[in-house]
């Protein structure tokens, strides 16, 4: 058993944590007030997606909470959905990819797609992720994410609002954050985490897919580790790296064609 502990790790007061955290207050703010009844917060419940939960639930922000189940995620990830709504009342929206495009994919290519070339990586999240992403935000005019711009160099100029290309307005409260104001909010405040932080995954994902960082590394270096030279995004965020669509696989397009169209 690790007595390695997350919170005893990281957590640091720094100078600016109390400016940052009014900050990202103020954001989540604006979006409840900019996209009234149409903001969520897209949630991977990793430690930022808990922060952020905390400060909408803390400041009975008129913001919805949902999250992505790829049908591949760890137990103790899953452990935090009645934990939220025991700690805040809130219900968190759950949404997973169709599953009969899951059968058609696995029964073609296996469980561990993913290690076999990058191009089945991104169709398994295309599959798992991206398009019960698109029913996520189905309806909605705005959503919020927990990026960090020192997460990895992909994310090294991430705003604190901008529009996204589908029109959608993209809020960062965490942009500014380091690691050390994620850990020291927690401490903080006693917000509950994933248990994969303290066996050292500083990325929460897909079971088969992350594994615990190392010393120096980018917090993201540890997904999709056996990959060497490409982006580390899953499409959700992939904004320099779209996939090329002449090199889309047979699977992805026959995925979309299992998948009804996202309700508007
Ligand atoms: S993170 Fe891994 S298991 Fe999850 S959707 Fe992407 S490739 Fe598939």
């Amino acid at each position: 058993m690790s007595s390695y502990n997350a919170i005893q790790h990281h957590a640091r007061a720094t100078p600016g944590f109390e400016a940052r955290v009014a900050h990202a207050v103020a954001l989540l703010r604006e979006a409840a007030e900019d996209h009234p009844g149409s903001v969520v917060q897209a949630s991977s419940l990793g430690v930022e997606g808990m922060v952020l939960t905390d400060l909408i639930a803390r400041h009975r922000l008129p913001i919805a909470v949902a999250t992505l189940d790829t049908g591949k995620l760890h137990a103790e990830t899953l452990a935090l959905l009645p934990a939220i709504e025991q700690r805040y009342g809130l219900t968190v929206e759950v949404h997973r990819p169709r599953a009969e495009a899951v059968v058609h994919f696995v029964g073609r290519h296996g469980e561990l797609p993913m290690r076999q070339s990058v191009e089945l990586r991104q169709a398994c999240c295309s599959l798992r992720k991206v398009e019960p992403m698109q029913r996520l935000l189905a309806g909605r005019t705005a959503w919020i994410t927990g990026l960090r711009r020192e997460q990895s160099e992909t994310r090294a100029n991430t705003p604190h609002r901008e529009t996204a290309a589908d029109g959608r307005e993209k809020f960062y409260p965490l942009a500014d954050w380091s690691l050390q104001d994620i850990w020291h909010y927690v401490e903080l405040h006693e917000v509950p985490y994933n248990a994969l932080h303290d066996q050292h995954y500083p990325s929460i994902g897909c079971e088969p897919c992350p594994r615990a960082g190392a010393l120096g590394e980018y917090e993201r270096a540890g997904r999709w580790w056996w990959e060497q030279d490409t982006a580390k995004e899953c499409g959700l965020h992939q904004r320099p790296l779209p996939l090329n669509p002449g090199r889309r696989l047979a699977d992805e397009r026959d995925a979309e064609r299992d998948t009804e169209p996202a309700a508007a």
